[in-house]
């Protein structure tokens, strides 16, 4: 199991996972979660390493079980198979958008908030309307709003991907290619999407200072995103040395430990308060 903290979380038992009973069971407390409130998001903050300024966060979903908070690692999988994906992915849009206007309307103008997208929520020909009254029934404007979408979910169809994203563009929503470098996208195809944001997989960043293949390619993707004008956001970023190398080579937006854990709304709060943040 591993340790906790307010965005911590503890991991399944090996077993449970590949038992088909267990994700029965999982599946049908995961769809009263949804209704009980056991489920909840934390936010983790982006911040600009020259400036210090805060760019945004991301919505990271848990569960609450039996005392104990999931991974999303582990049930995100449950939720895609039984579809209700669909419901969890709704409720976590409706919600990032409610918080994000709450924090606009508490002064901080230039608020943006990422919402991880599932391979199949992306798919969904209802995804647009579900993205369009959340932001219609929250008053927030589409350009607070990004939605990332993993390279691998972004290559598998480029087809799809292309319309989609198209699509999501034209309603004003911003978007991100997340786990930047598993994924095996030619420049090509990045190109012909349209996109604001890479965000670099936290493997990389985390080899940083002990694996130099890995920081040509960290530089490598740095200056893709350069040629292709998107932004960047480093993920995982847990060391200074890391943060230094970055910033270095030209990255200035990370996320990760070293900034701050994924926080509750509340002790988000408090964080931005005591970084100067409104
Ligand atoms: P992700 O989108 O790549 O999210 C980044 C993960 O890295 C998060 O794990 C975050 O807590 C963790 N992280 C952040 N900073 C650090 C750091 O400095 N060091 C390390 N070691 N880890 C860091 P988390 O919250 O457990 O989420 C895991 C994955 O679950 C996410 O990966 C995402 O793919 C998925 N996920 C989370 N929330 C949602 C959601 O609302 N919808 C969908 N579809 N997927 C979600
Ligand atoms: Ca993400
Ligand atoms: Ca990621
Ligand atoms: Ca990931």
């Amino acid at each position: 199991a591993k340790a906790s903290g307010s965005g911590g979380f503890q991991y399944f038992r090996p077993e449970m996972e590949t038992n088909a009973s267990d994700r029965l069971v999982l599946g049908s407390a995961l769809s009263n979660a949804l209704s009980d409130g056991g489920l909840f998001l934390v936010y983790q903050p982006q911040a600009d390493l020259d400036t210090g300024r805060l760019r945004g966060v991301e919505a990271l979903l848990r569960w609450r079980h039996q005392g104990e908070t999931i991974s999303p690692d582990r049930f995100i999988p449950i939720a895609e198979k039984t579809g209700l994906i669909h419901a969890i992915g709704a409720w976590v849009i409706r919600e990032s958008c409610r918080a994000a206007a709450r924090w606009k309307a508490e002064g901080w103008h230039d608020v943006r908030v990422s919402v991880n997208l599932s391979p199949r929520q992306f798919h969904d020909r209802g995804l647009l309307a579900t993205i369009r009254s959340a932001l219609n029934e929250s008053g927030l404007q589409a350009g607070h709003l990004e939605i990332e979408i993993t390279e691998s979910m972004a290559m598998s169809n480029p087809a799809h991907t292309a319309s989609a994203l198209a699509e999501l563009r034209a309603l004003g929503v911003l978007v991100a290619i997340d786990d930047f470098g598993t994924g095996h996208s030619s420049l090509a195809a990045l190109g012909t999407y349209p996109l604001d944001t890479l965000k670099i997989d936290l493997s990389f960043t985390q080899a940083i200072g002990t694996d130099p293949r890995v920081e040509i390619i960290v530089r490598t993707i740095i200056a893709m995103a350069k040629t292709l004008s998107l932004n960047l956001v480093a993920e995982g970023v847990e060391t200074q040395e890391q943060a230094d190398f970055l910033s270095g080579a030209g990255c200035r937006t990370i996320q990760g430990y070293l900034l701050g854990h994924p926080m509750e709304e509340a002790e988000f709060g408090q964080w931005r308060r005591g970084h100067g943040e409104l």
